[in-house]
């Protein structure tokens, strides 16, 4: 049996057959950019050789653990979390079957060995490090010290990339760009981080050894360059000042939720179009308002989250009152 025989039959060995995997490398190759054939093959060689597969190592910081659920929830397409699996995740306190000093160990040989994939979970304090120890040891050192010979870098949730809430606390919560200045980080920006953003920046850098296009605050282009309020199917209403104002009257369920706090036409991700929950739904047609957790300015630049009371919803209609949110045509 060759290699590329034995990723198959692993894969088949847990519910996913070869043209599925096959459909999910080629669907995130089209959405990065890649050719989808060379894209699948170099997935496939990666995963199959122990050599080229990098190991994880995956830090939580001042986190709630809801990227890490978000991302061991990812059961479908099964081909994200059976890929995920696939790789070598040396160290996650969450997830990890060793504790102590063996987990430890673990992870400072990992560390040592370097060229692994560092994921950070959470911010880091910039108030006091105390705020953050991890087995004795500040939080912001341990991050620093996995940087160093970290061959990518991936922030993941709202937290780790900008702060998050934990910015808005005591603690005053950075994010890893602002930890790590001049090293090259990843932002998977969302509050949690969505499992196809992660799996496909890691099979990316799996297939080409490099991280992917990014924008101009760190994210990569092919997951946050269209705008939620673009893709909304609320967007006529907005567009014809038709707000809802009362959730309680099933005739207003559909209307534009701006009045609700709903910072859409600000915010630049594809949940619209991804959708959550294995593509079932996202906040807007769950009946609330983009708080816009995908955003620098995540969570005290967006409050109040339910009026349209905040520095960032006015600026939304005086732009709109200048005719500078052009209303959609419709198709
Ligand atoms: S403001 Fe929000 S709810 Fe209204 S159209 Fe834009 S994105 Fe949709
Ligand atoms: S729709 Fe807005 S609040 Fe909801 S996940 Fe996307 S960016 Fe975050």
């Amino acid at each position: 049996m060759d290699k590329k025989q034995d990723l198959y039959s692993w894969l088949e060995i847990r519910g996913v057959s070869r043209r599925e995997f096959i459909k999910y490398c080629a669907a995130t190759a089209a959405v990065l950019g890649l050719s989808e054939l060379e894209f699948t093959t170099r997935v496939a060689q990666a995963l199959e050789t122990a050599a080229k597969k990098p190991p994880v190592i995956w830090l939580e910081g001042q986190d709630c653990a809801g990227c890490t659920i978000s991302f061991t929830g990812a059961l479908n397409p099964p081909a994200a979390s059976i890929i995920l699996d696939k790789l070598s995740i040396r160290y996650h306190e969450t997830i990890m079957a060793a504790a102590g000093h063996l987990a430890e160990s673990v992870y400072h040989n990992t560390v040592k060995k370097g060229g692994y994939v560092l994921v950070v979970e959470g911010s880091i304090p910039s108030a006091d490090d105390r705020f953050c120890m991890v087995g004795g040891r500040p939080f912001r050192k341990i991050v620093e010290e996995a940087a160093e010979k970290a061959a990518a870098i991936i922030a993941v949730g709202a937290c780790a990339a900008y702060g998050g809430i934990p910015a808005a606390g005591p603690t005053r919560g950075i994010g890893l760009h602002k930890a790590l200045p001049g090293k090259a980080v990843i932002n998977l920006s969302t509050c949690p981080v969505h499992t196809d953003h992660l799996v496909g920046t890691i099979l990316y850098f799996l297939a080409t050894g490099k991280g992917p296009p990014l924008d101009d605050i760190g994210r990569p282009k092919a997951y946050f360059e269209q705008s939620i309020h673009d893709n909304c199917r609320r967007r006529s209403y907005f567009d014809e000042d038709t707000f809802l104002k009362d959730w309680n009257d099933p005739t207003q369920k559909d209307f534009c939720l701006y009045e609700k706090g709903c910072k859409g036409p600000d915010i630049y991700s594809d949940c619209a179009i991804r959708r959550w929950n294995d593509g079932i739904n996202f906040c807007i047609d769950c009946g609330a308002g983009c708080q816009g957790c995908a955003d620098p300015d995540f969570y005290a630049g967006m409050t109040p989250l339910y009026t349209a009371e905040s520095e960032r919803s006015q600026n939304i209609m005086a732009r709109k009152k200048a005719g500078l949110i052009p209303k959609k045509e419709k198709v």
